[in-house]
């Protein structure tokens, strides 16, 4: 008997489906584009349940007719191309017409669509690729597609979804990508009832504005130069951030065509134009929009990826590092700024967030005391086998006996010196060992905030005004998750309004000023790590809170608080790297220095 035989079509689609829809942002993507290629100006998005259970895009495009509602939801059926040379003049944002076919092999769908020219529009109802109904309706111009119970019938899939505030997310990042693009179109966005957005019809700025202004007590559009160069090769226009408003939580997007992009390759462009003016973990918003002849970029891209080939990528990085060091010269804003103190050794100065390019020293906070650190037993003393724990060699999982017996060994250790308000460094039997003051800090107070988590034994102290931190609609999703781990930290913190919190004490080890910095700090990494499990957040939040709390550079340190810094750390289980992967201490070896010298 032959086996080899063509897969029904529903089974077919359902496999590419897994392609084209991963998640409810990819189907909310997909409906949105094709509401875009219909010259819809008015776009209705209404979600319940971050898209799980529906996702519904109404616009007031062009609409089908009775056969095109039908056919629309064929495999490979599309009224955008119909050669193959069409796939390198592509300006519309769909192509593949696989798009409908995948999401009614995977839900239930409803649609109504009507023409301007027909009389009756029509309804059809598919579930599972499967026609249930179609019958003609009264309806607006324009197209309904509601998509009910996404991977109703695929429980794998359903599976792989995460929490709902990490889908919402995902759904508001797709639409962000969007919205952005397409200013002169008016979207609104419902979730479970609630208007998260409702964007006027306006300019790029104006909608950059719309989204991000919220979280900004001051307009965020004015901290953004314009960016304007047209050359034969390409057009590139929009904004990037005044040096002395680049901050830790960037907003950063391409787009090519009407298209969101990534471009590792480009970012380091602007990057460049910046070079030497931020501190370093600082870097600028910027919203670039490409505008090139479709046949210099690859389009025959997968439906999901965001990459994009270009022809000419150093020819562009080169026009792209001109056109910004440009805009920010044309300000005059980089002498202003000079953030090299002590010539070669390189001091990051923080600017805050509030004040117009003025950089500001970081207030000092102290050196936290451990009430459970023994003086007598540990000072003047460094774990014994500790040069085998040394970087690169994080010891893997010490048991807790061998940990306390790092501290039984009396290895002499010399006294401490601090050398560039940076660096301890610390004579031992081995060699020099150089340690950084603030990242060495960082890990001493990231093991004391998780442990905090743990245990819920953060201290607070009472702000004398509550302050107030307005969050866009994502940000508010994240808070609400992490909000018990604020507070177990040392944080009074109370929703204050639908769209803000109030915060009226902070962890006692933090400078009081820097509350409302801190939150968003803490917010962002969240986000930006997509941490959706609760230890992976609540490693994010002791991370930024130790970041921010620890010894900054250019503090002069006593002896006694060296000496209390180095036993600390070197009496962790790990300690050569920061939680996130940075050095902490180098060692100069005696033969080294002999070698040298
Ligand atoms: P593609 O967008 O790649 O052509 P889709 O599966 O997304 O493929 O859509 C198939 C076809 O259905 C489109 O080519 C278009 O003609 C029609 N269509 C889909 N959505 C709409 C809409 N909102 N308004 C008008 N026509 C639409
Ligand atoms: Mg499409």
């Amino acid at each position: 008997m032959d086996i080899v035989h063509l897969l029904p079509d529903h089974v077919a689609n359902q496999i590419a489906a897994g392609e084209v829809i991963q998640r409810p942002a990819s189907c909310l993507k997909e409906l949105v584009e094709n509401s875009l290629d219909a010259g819809a100006t008015n776009i209705q998005i209404i979600v319940r349940d971050a898209g799980r259970t529906l996702l519904q895009v109404i616009d007031n495009g062009k609409g089908m007719s009775q056969t095109d509602a039908r056919m629309a939801f064929e495999r490979h059926a599309t009224s955008k191309i119909s050669r193959v040379e069409d796939l390198f003049s592509l300006r519309t944002m769909g192509f593949r017409g696989e798009a409908l076919a995948s999401i009614c092999a995977v839900a239930q769908v409803e649609m109504t669509t009507r023409r301007e020219e027909d009389e009756v529009g029509v309804r059809l109802e598919i579930d599972g690729s499967k026609l249930i109904e179609q019958e003609a309706c009264a309806c607006p111009v324009g197209t309904s597609l509601k998509v009910k119970n996404l991977f109703y019938n695929v429980p794998v899939r359903r599976k792989f979804l995460k929490t709902d505030q990490t889908e919402l997310r995902n759904l508001l990042t797709e639409f962000y990508h969007i919205v952005l693009v397409y200013p002169r179109v008016q979207f609104t966005f419902v979730h479970n009832d609630e208007i998260l957005f409702d964007l006027p019809i306006g300019n790029e700025k104006q909608r950059i504005e719309s989204i991000f202004g919220k979280s900004n007590t001051r307009q965020f559009t004015s901290n953004l130069i314009d960016l304007n160069t047209d050359t034969e090769l390409v057009s590139i226009r929009g904004f990037v951030s005044k040096p002395e408003a680049c901050g830790k939580n960037a907003q950063q997007y391409f787009f090519v065509n009407g298209r969101f992009m990534r471009h590792p390759y480009f970012h380091k462009a602007i990057l460049n134009a910046y070079a030497g003016m931020l501190p370093n973990d600082y870097s600028p918003s910027y919203f670039i929009y490409f505008d090139i002849t479709p046949e210099a970029i690859d389009v025959n891209i997968h439906p999901t990826k965001t990459e994009i080939k270009f022809a000419d990528e150093q020819t562009i990085f080169q026009i792209l590092l001109a056109s910004v060091r440009e805009a920010i010269g044309k300000f005059s804003l980089v002498p202003t700024i000079d953030f090299d103190r002590s010539g070669a050794i390189e001091m990051p100065v923080r600017t805050s967030p509030n004040t117009q390019g003025t950089p500001t020293r970081p207030s000092l906070p102290h050196i936290q005391v451990d009430p459970n650190y023994n003086p007598f037993h540990a000072k003047q003393t460094a774990p014994k086998n500790w040069n085998q724990l040394y970087p690169d060699r994080p010891i893997s999982d010490e048991s807790s006996t061998a940990q306390a017996s790092l501290y039984e060994h009396d290895i002499p250790i010399g006294t401490p010196y601090q050398y560039a308000e940076r660096y301890i460094l610390l004579p031992t039997t081995e060699g020099l060992l150089i340690i950084n003051q603030h990242r060495a800090h960082i890990c001493i107070e990231y093991e004391a905030l998780l442990q905090q988590l743990r245990e819920q034994k953060g201290v607070s102290q009472q702000l004398l005004f509550q302050e107030v931190v307005e969050l866009t609609a994502d940000e508010m999703a994240v808070m609400e998750t992490i909000l018990q781990d604020l507070r177990a930290i040392g944080f009074a913190i109370d929703q204050f309004s639908k769209t803000s919190y109030g915060i009226s004490g902070v962890p006692a080890q933090l400078p009081q000023s820097d509350a409302v910095m801190v939150v968003r700090d803490i917010l962002h990494s969240v986000i930006e790590t997509g941490a959706d499990a609760a230890q992976k957040w609540q490693e994010q939040i002791a991370l930024s809170m130790a970041r921010n709390t620890a010894i900054p550079y250019g503090k002069v340190l006593t002896k006694d608080e060296m000496q209390d810094l180095c036993t600390r750390l070197l009496s962790m289980k790990t300690y050569s790297r920061t939680p996130d992967g940075k050095r902490v201490l180098t060692l100069l070896s005696n033969s080294e220095i002999e070698n040298r010298i």
